[in-house]
């Protein structure tokens, strides 16, 4: 174990082949750390490499022992990646840095800068984006839907590049493609965010790991960000409301086609309103049952994690 002081500042920077670019960010990240005054540690995610990252990585380690590396057994993603990282770092301050060279170290004063101010998370904006056309205009949309659904008034939710104080991460496990997200689940803590305009160079070496798929999956974590932020603590809010209009709907529509039937207007068996009416009786008791089944599922979990976040206590 270090003689020396604990790191104040810990980067996290989690990797998929980017042998090419290893040596120069190490360079680059060291030279701005230094500007800091501050004690540092270099946290290398290998998130299951196959070129030859893990050796460039190793060597690294040789070379300097604030190079800490942990290596996967086979690719996670980059969630797990910084997940992995936050565990692993001991610093007060948590800098998260892609590894293709995109984004640029020397920021890094910057981002500790708006840490000392109070804020809890900074979040990097890519203003002048250095990507794909198409990247750029998916980015943009994305950004938007989050930026409306989550009331989290971010530009760049994606960035790679942020600095986070240690105690805001407490609890938060990122798996999937959540990292997307981190700001947003932070925001929701009721931990204080802001971002900074930050410089994005192309990829030099290597290819990105992301391709069109990240559309759907994209939504569906969305779907799960805004379960997870709105609806965790009372399921039954959500899925009772839909159900519960659902069917109220359907008994509408089959009340409706009752009266009709007194009236003398037969057969209504055959109508697709009464058709449209069952089935939405039918899912209106599905969601209802689900949304219990959820609080069930709640009420059995509870007893593990609190239901709340102390800022402070004073005794
Ligand atoms: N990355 C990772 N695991 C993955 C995919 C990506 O650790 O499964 C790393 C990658 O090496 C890079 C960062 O995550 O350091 C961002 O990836 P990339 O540059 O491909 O994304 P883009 O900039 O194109 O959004
Ligand atoms: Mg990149």
């Amino acid at each position: 174990m270090d003689q020396e002081s604990r790191p104040k500042i810990s980067v996290v920077i989690p990797l998929k082949n980017e042998q090419e670019s290893l040596p120069e960010l190490y360079r680059n990240l060291v030279a701005a750390l230094s500007n800091t005054g501050q004690c540092f540690e270099l946290i290398f995610v290998n998130d299951g490499s196959t070129d030859r990252s893990g050796q460039v990585l190793a060597s690294l380690h040789d070379q300097d022992h604030r190079v800490k590396v942990a290596e996967f057994s086979r690719n996670f993603g980059k969630s797990s990646a910084l997940s992995c990282g936050f565990d692993l770092a001991q610093g007060d301050y948590i800098i998260t840095i892609d590894a293709d060279l995109q984004d640029d170290p020397k920021e890094i004063p910057r981002f500790i800068e708006k840490l000392e101010q109070g804020y809890d998370l900074v979040s990097g904006w890519k203003v002048l984006r250095q990507d794909p056309l198409g990247r750029k205009v998916l980015s943009r949309i994305f950004n938007g839907v989050v930026r409306m659904v989550s009331g989290v008034k971010l530009h760049d939710f994606n960035c790679g590049f942020k600095a986070i104080r240690k105690e805001s991460l407490e609890g938060i496990r990122l798996y999937g493609d959540l990292h997307r997200y981190l700001a947003v689940m932070i925001a929701h803590r009721g931990f204080q965010i802001t971002e900074i305009e930050v410089e994005h160079h192309p990829r030099r070496f290597g290819q990105s790991k992301y391709g069109f798929e990240r559309i759907p999956r994209g939504f569906f974590d969305l779907l799960t960000i805004i379960f997870i932020t709105q609806y965790s603590y009372r399921p039954l809010h959500l899925f009772g409301g839909i159900g519960f209009f659902s069917g109220a709907l359907g008994l509408a529509s089959l009340a409706y086609l009752t009266i009709l039937w007194f009236l003398g207007s037969r057969p209504i068996g055959t109508r697709p309103l009464f058709i449209g009416g069952v089935m939405l009786v039918m899912v209106g008791v599905q969601l209802l049952s689900l949304g219990l089944i959820s609080e069930l599922m709640l009420k059995l979990n509870i007893r593990q994690e609190p239901t709340y976040l102390l800022k402070r206590l004073i005794k």
